[in-house]
């Protein structure tokens, strides 16, 4: 049979993630989201409230509680994935959890994906700030025009014209795109269409202050903000 507990070697730091949303990350919730009633524009932070949520981070940085996602790597704490997926359960039960420790979606997908096979120029200047929780970034993948859950059919073009990437196409639900800390997109493309099926895509790296990123507004998931 599978054995599917966590190790003996995760449980003092699941202990100190519980400890730390609830001495942290608890008190600060109500204040956070009061602060943040009636803004604007609601994918942007109200006076206040980035301040709350540094004060959490500061905290999880003083304990060592930060960027424990990465597996195996230098800069993480080398969990295994079932070990993570305890603590994950942990974070799901906060919203501001799992930020405040640097180990919030999207991020932690593209931090690791930098981590692993970013050149060294690409790591110093996105995996180091994202790595500091100073940025934020998305990952774009999904087309309004095609069936997204199958990645083959992605249509957006790249192409590679006098030395510069020119992409055309449009992504939706992008979490965290509408962030005004978002600077970073994993964009996922095709280079190569002629090229057999699962060899035709690539991701490329768009800062999001791009000539010609437009983003064009937030998208809601059965009547509730989301991506
Ligand atoms: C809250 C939220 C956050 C998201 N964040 C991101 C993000 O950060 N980045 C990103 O890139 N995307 C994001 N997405 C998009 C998500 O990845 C896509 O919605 C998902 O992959 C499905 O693609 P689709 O919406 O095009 O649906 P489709 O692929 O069109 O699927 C619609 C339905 O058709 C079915 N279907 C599809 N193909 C077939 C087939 N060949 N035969 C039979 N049935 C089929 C599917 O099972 C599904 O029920 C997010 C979505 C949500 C809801």
């Amino acid at each position: 049979m599978n054995q599917l507990a966590m190790s003996e070697k995760a449980q003092p730091l699941l202990d100190a993630v519980i400890a730390h949303i609830r001495d942290n990350v608890d008190p600060i919730t109500e204040e956070f989201h009061k602060l943040g009633e009636g803004r604007a524009d609601r994918w942007s932070h109200a006076p206040g409230q980035l301040e709350l949520l540094e004060t959490a981070k500061e905290k999880a940085r003083e304990s060592g509680l930060w960027n424990f996602f990465l597996p195996d790597s230098e800069t993480g704490e080398g969990l295994s994935n079932l070990d993570y997926a305890y603590i994950a359960a942990e974070l799901g039960k906060n919203p501001l959890a799992s930020e405040t420790m640097n180990c919030s979606a999207p991020d932690t997908g593209n931090m690791e994906v930098l981590e692993r096979i970013g050149t060294a120029e690409q790591k110093e200047k996105w995996l180091k700030p994202l790595l500091a929780g100073e940025i934020r970034s998305a990952y774009a993948m999904s087309e309004p025009n095609v069936a997204s859950s199958d990645a083959k059919n992605i249509s957006t073009s790249a192409v590679l014209e006098n030395g510069e990437w020119v992409i055309n196409g449009e992504k939706f639900y992008i979490s965290g795109a509408g962030d005004p800390r978002c600077k970073i997109m994993i964009t996922m493309v095709k280079t190569s269409p002629d090229a057999e099926t699962f060899k035709q895509q690539s991701q490329i790296l768009v800062p999001i202050n791009t000539p010609g990123v437009e983003i064009l507004g937030p998208m809601h998931v059965f009547g509730h903000d989301d991506a």
